[in-house]
């Protein structure tokens, strides 16, 4: 059978209704199938099986993905916050500096779960999983 093959229900989103809900879903770390279930059991690790609707999840592999995107928005937060005080204030460059790279650093961290959320709903929910 073939890989992505639209035969096979195991671990296959439903393909009737819209995206967004199971990607918003995944963004707020909630299993993109039920919203009910947890997606995560640590920080970035992945629930073998959701807790409600056992949807399997083991076999969704974001890899890089969510971390290109966090950082991503975190270049983007950052170069607006620098773009603003740099105009604004006489701090010296270290200062200023200094303190963006900790924005930065915790604004990746942040986002970095909810992207990789996204990405697992999508990945699901286009069908490409290992399995
Ligand atoms: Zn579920």
């Amino acid at each position: 059978m073939e890989k992505n093959s639209t035969n096979s229900n195991f671990g296959k989103a439903p393909q009737n209704g819209s995206i967004w809900p199971r990607l918003w879903r995944g963004i707020k770390l909630r299993c993109p199938k039920c919203a009910q279930g947890k997606l995560f059991r640590s920080y970035l690790k992945p629930v073998e099986h959701c807790s409600n609707c056992t949807q399997h999840w083991g076999n969704v592999r974001a890899d890089l993905a969510p971390a290109w995107a966090a950082m991503t928005i975190a270049a983007h937060v950052t170069v607006l916050i620098w773009h603003f005080f740099f105009w604004q204030t006489d701090m010296p460059n270290w200062q200023l500096t200094s303190i963006l790279c900790v924005i930065a650093t915790a604004i990746c961290l942040i986002a970095l779960p909810p992207m990789k959320g996204l990405f697992m709903a999508i990945i699901w929910a286009k069908g490409t999983t290992d399995s």
